[in-house]
């Protein structure tokens, strides 16, 4: 039985942007980020899913690390997936913060330095804060996607960055976005 895909693409300075509807657990890349806590201290969603697949080196690897603060982002072993680093990032839970937005795009921006740090050439993203945090997705999407775009249109290591998104509704707020921030052609 065929599988159907939910895919949109642009290519932007040669760099691949690409919004996939899935499971980021299944997706490789060079870095995979998880949507964190700022105790690192694993929870449901994205993070659930990364620790489960990953197995347990990349918990002992956060605990290490103890914490990080929201809008950054710190590195770990990918563990059992198929990435050299899971980046754990992060976001801001919409309704303690006065200035959410910002955070939000730390959290994308940090993860974006530490893929030139380590040189990587393809990352892949969950959409930060848009579930158990509650940033409404309408709101997330174009501040993810505008600091991707932003990002890659100055030299960069990165030749791919997806957007692996969990079930249609946050894909199409996601293509919605992309739509208006680059028509497709
Ligand atoms: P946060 O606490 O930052 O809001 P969550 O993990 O609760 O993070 O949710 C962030 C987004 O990730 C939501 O849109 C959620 O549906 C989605 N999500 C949950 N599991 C996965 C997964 N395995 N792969 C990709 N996205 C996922």
């Amino acid at each position: 039985m065929a599988m159907e895909v939910f895919m949109s693409i642009r290519t932007i300075n040669g760099v691949t942007l690409a919004l996939l509807q899935g499971n980021i657990v299944e997706v490789q890349a060079d870095a995979i980020v998880n949507a964190a806590n700022s105790g690192l201290a694993g929870g449901g969603g994205v993070d659930g899913a990364i620790h489960r697949a990953g197995g347990p080196t990349i918990m002992e690897a956060c605990r290490k690390i103890g914490g990080c603060p929201t809008g950054s982002a710190v590195a770990t072993t990918a563990g059992q997936l198929k990435a050299q680093h899971v980046f754990h990032a992060v976001g801001p839970i919409y309704r303690y913060e006065s200035e959410p937005q910002r955070l939000l795009a730390s959290a994308y921006q940090a993860c974006l330095d530490l893929a030139e740090q380590y040189q990587h050439q393809s990352i892949a993203f969950p959409s930060l804060s848009t579930g158990a945090y509650g940033y409404p997705e309408r709101l997330a999407a174009p501040i993810a996607l505008r600091t991707v775009i932003e990002h890659i249109k100055k030299p960069t290591s990165l030749r791919q960055v997806t957007f692996v998104l969990f079930g249609s509704k946050t894909f199409n707020a996601y293509e919605q976005a992309l739509q208006q921030l680059l028509p497709a052609p």
